[in-house]
């Protein structure tokens, strides 16, 4: 897996200190490291999960001062978290070589927004590398940490989704160590400090050695190699790799180029290379083209941008997210006065957000080369009609026949690019004109015979919580108690946020990591007539919920808080936190207690409950939700995935009366309904069934059905049943030293080391 990869290479290039928030699609990096370091090939490393991406990163740059190799990892949103700790940092300066693994997730695909971490990289002026392939990302990580430590500069590895889950093979060393720290260590200095006139200076610093990072990323072979420039089509002639500048290339000048970056360069090259075979075969001619893959994006290789664009006319950029790199084109455009025209995002010729693929770019490529075959056949002032459909293909004017400050005509964008079958595929309108030599139609005829894109209606699959997963008992008791009265249920990241699906209904706010908790207390300021919940899981209670806890308490506001302890950092793979004692060094520390840390920020009200337990929960809740001022239900029962099922339940065919209630109540995966099934009490409505695949037993169904038709569950969801209680201050809170696993009714729990044994995602 690329995020394997990407642990190894920073492994090998002697990485003392890793650390990070757990976060798809960057989370197999740290778990890799610990993992290896667990089986003793990663000697010299701390491996941690921090408590959030401020946490970890601020750690980081404590090790880095002392001369240590240090590498940060997260989502693209975590960045967010830490860019407090980022931008200082980047004035005041690095030591060791300190690296940022920033995980883009283009689509998206588990994430709340599409942000991208080039734009991150020139607001905070941090230098990024983007990969193409997990082969790239490899030598990039190495050249990351080289980078650093030239420059003093936090540096940006950004993989993006399919990077980071792409599988390959690669040749790793066996064993690693960390490189030895200088001796001396950390050396006190005042530009540690950032005052106001040190980060004046520090700007400056800045701004010189972005402007010679510039420079190396054209020039310097260590970095030039990111941005190969290479020259192919045209009858007959073959690709001929250009790197450093154009010199060398064809015998003919192309006049037409293709910039692409991240894992869009490896789509564009496959995508040429198949466009290229066919129209071979098809007696098509294809354009000689220049193509410039741009690995280092900020800050920008104009150098080679300029040598790449020289004598083109038409130059398209591929890129997934924002429009970084067609904008710096355009820069250099007017900067240098060149009479090139770029297409891209920005004049609708790629996709303006979500993946690209090979066959969406196979089809723009192919109407790209088209329209300007025939602007280059057309007068540029020419008038002439088209004899194709409005895209303006072969035989018609093309819209950039008209002077060159004028913007070409926008072309369908597809909403998210993996499902639109139209512009997914190639098969644009101008595609099926049938004209003889055509690139778009042969594209569009490819890919159609080879079925590469399913035109069919995609099966709805709306998320949903895990059969038997304890959050949706937590949401339906809340539910309950809240019965008649007015109420704003604001959620937060994580499994959780599943609680907004139908039936439950549990979820009327997500915004980001912690705000579900402070901004309950807005609504309480603003609508104090309504009852206001916040639900948290347990891994974000530590990362970003206790100081809007001790907000509510420290300006009483009228909220409950329902926290949903699983025991893990479940959605994005069962990694540990502070409430679980497990560390990624293999110690067992005494877990971090939420009830006592409730206690300490001041709530007055800590109420407990087992979610599978429906009577008692609702009266918790109940409890917590009538207590005035700040109060706490703790629903506490394991995540699915880390224990064994229980026994299915069973549905009693002769006492189902097909109403549907514990369809249309807790909406678990586990029960279907079938309107063929029959009974005495049911007659021809139907019945419910259990899929025994799927049911964990966890018995809320039963508890749900008003007849008792749904039988053989044993406990509630492997957890004793609980009489509602209130938290009772532990006399000694603070004792310190190791102590055994989290238990649940008994029963001992890995709290997240399976991802540690395992590896984690699911
Ligand atoms: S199992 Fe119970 S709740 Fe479900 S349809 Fe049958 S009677 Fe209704
Ligand atoms: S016992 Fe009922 S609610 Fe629980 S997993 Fe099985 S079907 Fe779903």
């Amino acid at each position: 897996m690329g995020n394997e990869a990407f642990a190894h290479a920073a492994l090998e290039a002697g990485v003392n200190v890793v650390a990070g928030y757990p976060g798809t699609p960057s989370s197999e990096l740290v778990e890799t490291v610990a993992k290896l370091h667990a089986a003793g090939a990663a000697q010299d490393v701390h491996v941690e999960w921090s408590t959030n991406e401020k946490a970890a990163l601020e750690m980081l740059a404590g090790a880095s001062y002392c001369g240590a190799r240090v590498l940060f990892t997260c989502k693209q949103v975590g960045l967010n978290v830490a860019s407090d700790a980022l931008m200082s940092l980047n004035y005041v300066g690095t030591g060791g070589g300190c690296v940022l693994f920033v995980a883009d997730d283009p689509g998206p695909i588990s994430s709340q927004t599409e942000q991208d971490t080039r734009r991150f990289g020139s607001f905070a002026k941090v230098p990024v590398l983007d990969p193409a392939t997990p082969e790239q990302g490899f030598a990039m990580m190495k050249a990351a940490f080289d980078l650093s430590e030239r420059y003093h500069t936090p540096v940006i590895v950004r993989p993006t989704t399919r990077i980071n889950h792409a599988s390959t093979f690669f040749e790793v060393a066996e064993e690693t160590h960390g490189r030895p720290l200088p001796e001396g260590g950390f050396q006190k200095d005042p530009k540690w400090v950032i005052f106001p006139k040190r980060a004046y200076e520090g700007h400056g610093e800045i701004n010189r050695r972005l402007a010679q990072i510039a420079w190396d990323y054209a020039h310097d072979p260590a970095f030039a190699q990111f941005n190969e420039v290479f020259e192919g089509g045209g009858e007959g002639e073959t690709i001929g790799v250009v790197q450093n500048g154009v010199e060398g290339a064809g015998a003919s000048a192309p006049a037409v180029g293709i910039v692409a970056g991240g894992v869009s360069a490896a789509y564009a090259r496959e995508a040429l290379s198949l466009i290229e075979a066919q129209a071979s075969r098809a007696g098509i001619p294809v354009p000689r083209y220049r193509f410039m893959a741009v690995g280092t994006p900020y800050p920008f290789p104009a150098e080679t941008a300029a040598a790449f664009a020289e004598e083109l006319t038409d130059v398209i950029v591929f890129e997934e997210l924002d429009s970084v790199l067609e904008e710096e084109m355009l820069k250099l455009t007017g900067e240098r006065h060149l009479p090139l025209r770029v297409h891209g995002k920005l004049t609708g010729e790629a996709n303006d957000r979500g993946e690209n693929t090979t066959e969406n770019i196979a089809g723009r490529l192919g109407r790209f080369f088209d329209r300007t075959s025939a602007s280059a056949d057309s007068p540029r002032e020419g008038g002439g009609t088209s004899t194709c459909s409005s895209n303006g293909s072969l035989g018609g004017t093309a819209h950039w026949a008209v002077p060159f400050a004028a913007q070409p005509a926008r072309e369908e964008v597809p909403p998210p690019s993996r499902c639109s079958s139209e512009t997914e595929h190639g098969a644009s309108p101008d595609a099926g004109c049938g004209q003889a030599g055509s690139l778009a139609a042969l594209v569009a005829s490819i890919i159609g015979a080879n079925n590469l894109g399913y035109d069919g209606p995609l099966p709805v699959r709306p998320p949903v919580l895990c059969a038997g997963c304890p959050h949706r008992g937590s949401f339906y008791a809340v539910k309950q108690a809240l019965r008649g009265r007015e109420a704003v249920l604001c959620g937060d990241i994580g499994c959780y946020t599943l609680g907004n699906a139908q039936p439950l209904d549990a979820v009327d706010t997500c915004l980001c990591m912690g705000a579900g908790i402070t901004m309950a207390q807005g609504f309480a300021v603003a609508e104090p007539g309504k009852k206001q919940v916040a639900f948290v899981g347990d891994s974000t209670f530590f990362a970003s919920a206790m100081t809007g806890i001790a907000n509510a308490v420290y300006n009483g506001h009228d909220v409950t808080f329902a926290i949903l302890d699983n025991a893990t950092t479940a959605m994005t793979g069962s990694q540990p936190h502070p409430g679980t004692g497990v560390t990624l060094m293999g110690e067992r520390r005494r877990p971090i207690v939420i009830e006592e840390v409730l206690h300490g920020l001041g709530v007055q009200h800590i109420g407990f409950a087992n979610p599978h337990s429906l009577e008692s929960s609702v009266a918790a809740a109940r409890a917590a939700i009538d207590f005035e001022g700040p109060s706490a239900i703790i629903f506490r029962a394991p995540c699915i995935q880390l224990k064994k099922p229980d026994a299915p339940v069973t549905i009693d065919a002769d006492t189902c009366t097909g109403c549907k209630k514990c369809i249309t109540s807790i909406g678990c995966p586990g029960i279907g309904f079938d309107e063929g099934l029959r009974g005495p009490k049911s007659g021809t409505r139907g019945q419910a069934f259990v899929d025994t695949g799927l049911c964990d037993g966890c018995g809320l169904c039963t508890q749900v059905c008003p007849f008792d038709a749904i039988q053989g569950a044993v406990g509630f969801g492997g957890a004793a049943p609980v009489e509602p209680t209130i938290y009772a201050p532990n006399p000694d809170p603070f004792q310190t030293g190791p102590i055994s696993g989290l238990t649940f009714s008994g029963e001992e729990l890995e709290c997240g080391g399976d991802a540690v044994e395992e590896g984690g995602a699911r």
